[in-house]
Parts: structure tokens; C-alpha cells; sequence
């Protein structure tokens, strides 16, 4: 079983119209969408919920208005302004530090665990699909990308897969690192500007730090020829193989909109390079 993450180093470069694509032409595998912080996958795999789960992490401080007696000391450690004057918790502020707790001199506040989100395991017409959704203004992404990728791999070796194909997350940071860790292979997807450049470098520079082998993909390649071929130069550089040239296509939009994947919605270049593309990765 190969796990495959398909990232981007910025949003907006066209990774989920990659890794979407392969979710039709990979055989025998079980899709991933890791970026929870504003996960789109679900958007053209329109996916069945066979099972839903919660995700607990981190603790919120509660206080009980009944043992209150409004001293004040909690409001004056709180170093993130999270206790009211009505001595009640701004949940988003609170950071889950519990010193308010400690300090409390009448037990009044107790830590209480923080639903943050949901994981599910789908049924797609491509196979299974698992997929989350992080609560808003929640942290520890990382910890559940983490989840859904182990829940993930035993699904694989469950069902006997080939393949796992994840959806990474835009950026460098935790989530990231989580969806790198342990892979086969990064395809880095990236457009021919200079900032796709330098993002696609750092992501790089991430994976390989984690001695992931990496592969690149330029989409949308012909709207700037001159900074393809100086991210071709720079991949040639770092023995990066440049596996793929998306051309600007109408039709992928138009795909997008009636939420399909380009590999499905129409025999064009786009379509086609995207078969090349799975082909060289595989
Ligand atoms: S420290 Fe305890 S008793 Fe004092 S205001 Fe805060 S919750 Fe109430
Ligand atoms: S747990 Fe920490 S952040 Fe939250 S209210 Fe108490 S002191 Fe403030």
C-alpha cells in the first residue's frame, strides 16, 4: 500500500483538482482530505457519511456560577482576557492554560474537554473517502489530520488498498507536517508565479526534510512560460522531477462549478495531462 499526499505550500494553486483527478484514476484506494481547516474534496466527491465520530482536544475552563463569589482573582491571571466581567468563559479566548483553575480559591472553575470538530468516513463513487471538519477558531488541526490518516491506513490495510491519496493542506505548518509524515511520495502543485515558487520551495525544503521523495506539478504553466521554466530550472536543480504541465483550461472551471472532477466532466488537455500526471506518479 503507497500513500500519496498531493500539497501546495499556498492555497488556490489547483491541488484538489489534482488530487479530485486521481481520485478517479487511481484504482483500489481510499481518499483523504487533510485539510480540515476548509476542506473542498467533499465538494466534488459528494460523499455518503456512513460514520460519523467526534473530535475531542484541548480543554475550555467552565465556571459554576453557584460557588462563584466573584473575587476576581481569575479575571486578573487570565493572560488572555477570556474570563468576562460577568465571570463568565469567552470560550474562543480561552486557551486551555487551567490556570484559572489552580488559582480559583473556591473550586469554582473546572477544565472540560472541547469537542473540535467531526471525522467521518464516507462512501463516494470512487470508494471510501475520509474527511473531517474542524470547528471554527479551533486549534490542533495537526492532531487531527493525524487521525483521519491513521484512520485512513487501517481502512487500507482493512480492505487490502493500494493506494491512499491524501488531500494536504495548504502552508508549512503542523497540519502539513502530519499529512507528509510517513508517505511514499509529495506532489508538490504549483503555478508559474514568484510566489508559487518560493512556496513550493519551502514545502519542499519541509518534505524533504522528512526524507520524503518529491515530484512537481505546474498548473496553469502557459500563463506565465518564463517563471515555468525557472521553477523547472530550480527543480532540475534539486533532482525534482517535473511530472506534469497543466495548461490554463476553461473546462476545469467549468467542472468545478457543477462540482465534478475534470477527469470525469469532459475529454480535454487538462483531462489528459492529468492522466499523464497519475501515470508518471504511479
Ligand atoms: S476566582 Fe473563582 S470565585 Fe473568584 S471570580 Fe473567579 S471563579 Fe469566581
Ligand atoms: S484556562 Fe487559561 S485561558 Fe482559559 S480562562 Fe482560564 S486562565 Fe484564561
Amino acid at each position: 500500500m503507497k500513500q500519496i499526499v498531493v500539497i501546495s505550500g499556498k492555497g488556490g494553486t489547483g491541488k484538489t483538482v489534482v488530487s479530485g483527478s486521481f481520485t478517479v484514476l487511481a484504482k483500489n484506494k481510499i481518499m483523504v482530505d487533510c485539510d480540515v481547516d476548509a476542506a473542498d474534496l467533499h465538494l466534488l466527491l459528494h460523499p455518503k457519511i456512513k460514520e460519523r465520530h467526534e473530535f475531542i482536544s484541548g480543554q475550555t475552563a467552565v465556571i459554576d456560577k453557584k460557588l462563584c463569589k466573584k473575587c476576581g482573582k481569575c479575571v486578573s491571571v487570565c493572560r488572555f482576557g477570556a474570563i468576562k466581567d460577568d465571570f463568565t468563559i469567552e470560550h474562543f479566548s480561552c486557551e486551555g492554560c487551567a490556570l484559572c483553575s489552580y488559582i480559583c480559591p473556591h473550586g469554582a472553575i473546572r477544565m472540560e474537554e472541547n469537542l473540535a470538530g467531526e471525522w467521518f468516513i464516507s462512501d463516494t463513487r470512487y470508494g471510501p473517502f475520509v474527511h473531517a471538519k474542524l470547528g471554527i477558531a479551533e486549534e490542533n488541526s495537526g492532531k487531527l489530520v493525524a487521525k483521519i490518516r491513521q484512520i485512513a491506513k487501517e481502512e487500507a490495510q482493512k480492505q487490502g488498498l493500494d493506494y491512499v491519496i491524501i488531500d494536504g493542506p495548504p502552508g508549512i505548518g503542523c497540519p502539513v507536517i502530519a499529512s507528509l509524515s510517513g508517505v511514499d511520495c509529495a506532489l508538490i502543485v504549483t503555478e508559474p508565479t514568484l510566489s508559487g515558487l518560493h512556496d513550493a520551495e519551502r514545502v519542499m525544503e519541509v518534505a524533504r526534510h522528512f526524507h520524503i521523495p518529491v515530484k512537481l506539478v505546474v498548473n496553469k504553466y502557459d500563463l506565465n512560460p518564463v517563471m515555468t521554466e525557472k521553477i523547472e530550472a530550480f527543480c532540475r536543480d534539486r533532482d525534482v522531477s517535473v511530472i506534469g504541465k497543466i495548461a490554463f483550461d476553461k473546462t476545469v472551471v467549468e467542472a468545478l462549478v457543477e462540482g465534478k472532477t475534470i477527469v470525469e466532466y469532459a475529454a480535454c488537455p487538462a483531462a489528459d495531462e492529468m492522466k499523464n500526471i497519475w501515470e508518471g506518479l504511479r
